[in-house]
This record gives structure tokens, C-alpha cells and sequence, in this order.
């Protein structure tokens, strides 16, 4: 899935290519994408766009004050397309749920692999107008993101750090992938309670959560959309992992499953050398 670096890496590429031009055409080959329909998507055809920029992992294109937001969920993406063939794409077919034509022939699919129906596309006069918009906390890479901000929401919650990482009404942009990395960097479990750690602990989180995803950024930086998934693997320490060395202390990396993800750690580096406890693997072991 697309957090945070991925999506500001997607912003600079529109800023680059698409900001500027003028939408010639909007073709919605998946309707189900669409959550809105007023303004409908025809209203962004004849419109410049005018700006590009992301609310957590939320993109926001500026169509001349109508805004396009997309979040790309688990198996969603954009492809960017130097040359649009003219014909629309078949109806409820293949993988494009939109498909963006731009006056200079150019233009983008929206797309989501496989049957997990997550993509969902906007059309809004603004974007707190999306509900996962409106209800997003504080950008980790803002000003407003400081140590003490970090330790009233971990002070606030009764659940476990990873789970208010990646609670996007808290801090958004931080999903599973780049929050793994956070707590194998620190060396703290993803199930400590959120409400325990240390002002050192904090601190420390803080520090890694924004050199974590500052690095991410930087290293996708100038990538075109087709590259930032690789590029978004070959960085990860542990997240996605599983069975291969932690790169700190050579342990192998371990996951807890759940219906739809995994979260991988280092039992070394960050539970005290105790494996957690893997239902899945303990429903089959059983
Ligand atoms: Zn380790």
C-alpha cells in the first residue's frame, strides 16, 4: 500500500506533468472507484490543473477549484500514460477504475490490482469534503508534528503503539509498512501499550518516525510512478521480510498475521528475543 512517501513522490510527479494542462477527457471504466457524484466527473473535462498535493495518503489534484482525490488503498495505483490511446477503456474491465486524459494527449489510469475493491476516487469542490480527509490528524512531516504532540497522542490511547502509528485520525500517512520500520528502528514492540513508553522512548520514536519517512521521500524523489514501488522495497529493513536476516543483528525477521496483513519485527532487536504470538500459525500448529 502507498503511504505517505509514496504519495508525496506521486504529488511531485503531477506538479512536474500534470499541473498546467488542461483535462481533456474523464473516462470512469470501474464506477464502483467513484464514492461521489456531485460535481460529476464530466466537470473536470475543459478545466486546468492547477495544483497537486497530498492530506495524509490521500492525492489531491486541483482541477480549477474542483479537486480529484484519490486514495490508492492496498492494491491501488496510478500509471502514468505519455500517450493515451483514444478509445475509452471497456466498461468494468481490467484494472482501470478512472482514466484522466490531459489536452496534450497524455493522461494517467487510476488503477487497483486484484479483487480488493479499495481504490476510491472523489470529485469534490473541497477536499474536506472527503470523510477519511476531514478526519485526518496531524501530517508527520509538518511543523505540528513535534515530541510533545507525538507523547499526548501515545498518552491518550489505551491501545499498542503500532496500532496509534497507524490510526490515520492521529497521525496520518504512517501505514503498516513504514511503521514497521519505525519500531525495529527504535527497537520497541509493536504491541508495547502506547501509554508506557519512556519521554526517552517517545523522543526517540519522534526522531524516527521523521527521518524514516524524510529518507523515503528523498530516495523516491524524481522517481517516475512506475519506479517508487521497487524503490519502496529495496529501503525497507523489515517490513515485507519475513524469513530474511534483520540487517542489525542477523536474527530473522518474524510475522504476526492477520486477515488481510502482516506486521514484521526483529524478536531480538525489539521483544527481548520472544517471538509474539502468531494466531494463524497457532491455529495451524494446533
Ligand atoms: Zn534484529
Amino acid at each position: 500500500m502507498p503511504e505517505l512517501p509514496e504519495v508525496e513522490s506521486l504529488v511531485v510527479f503531477l506538479r512536474e506533468h500534470v499541473v498546467g494542462r488542461v483535462v481533456a477527457r474523464v473516462d470512469v471504466p470501474g464506477i464502483h472507484v467513484l464514492k461521489t457524484y456531485d460535481p460529476p466527473p464530466t466537470a473536470l473535462a475543459g478545466l486546468e490543473v492547477t495544483g497537486a498535493t497530498r492530506h495524509g495518503k490521500f492525492l489531491d489534484l486541483d482541477v480549477s477549484g474542483v479537486h480529484l482525490v484519490t486514495h490508492l488503498a492496498r492494491a491501488g495505483w496510478l500509471h502514468w500514460r505519455p500517450q493515451l490511446p483514444p478509445a475509452p477503456p471497456r466498461m468494468g474491465k481490467g484494472p482501470i477504475g478512472m482514466r484522466v486524459h490531459l489536452d496534450d494527449g497524455s493522461g494517467f489510469d487510476l488503477t487497483e490490482a486484484g479483487t480488493k475493491k479499495g481504490l476510491a476516487v472523489y470529485v469534490v469542490r473541497d477536499p474536506t469534503d472527503v470523510p477519511g480527509v476531514a478526519g485526518l490528524g496531524v501530517d508527520p512531516l509538518s511543523d505540528a508534528f513535534t515530541v510533545e504532540v507525538l507523547a499526548g497522542l501515545l498518552a491518550g490511547e489505551r491501545g499498542h503503539v503500532k496500532g496509534v502509528l497507524t490510526q490515520q485520525s492521529l497521525i496520518a500517512g504512517l501505514g503498516n509498512a513504514y511503521s514497521d520500520e519505525v519500531l525495529w528502528e527504535v527497537r520497541l514492540s509493536p504491541y508495547k501499550p502506547a501509554g508506557n513508553l519512556t519521554d526517552a522512548e517517545v523522543a526517540e520514536l519522534h526522531q524516527a518516525i521523521v527521518t524514516t519517512l524524510s529518507d523515503a521521500v528523498r530516495r523516491s524523489a524524481g522517481l517516475a510512478a512506475g519506479e517508487l514501488k521497487a524503490e519502496k522495497k529495496s529501503g525497507l529493513n523489515v517490513h515485507g521480510r519475513t524469513g530474511l536476516p534483520c540487517p542489525r543483528c542477523g536474527d530473522e525477521v518474524r510475522e504476526v498475521s492477520f486477515a488481510t496483513k502482516s506486521l514484521q519485527y526483529c524478536a531480538t532487536c525489539q521483544t527481548g528475543g520472544k517471538p509474539l504470538a502468531d494466531r494463524r500459525m497457532s491455529r495451524l500448529l494446533k
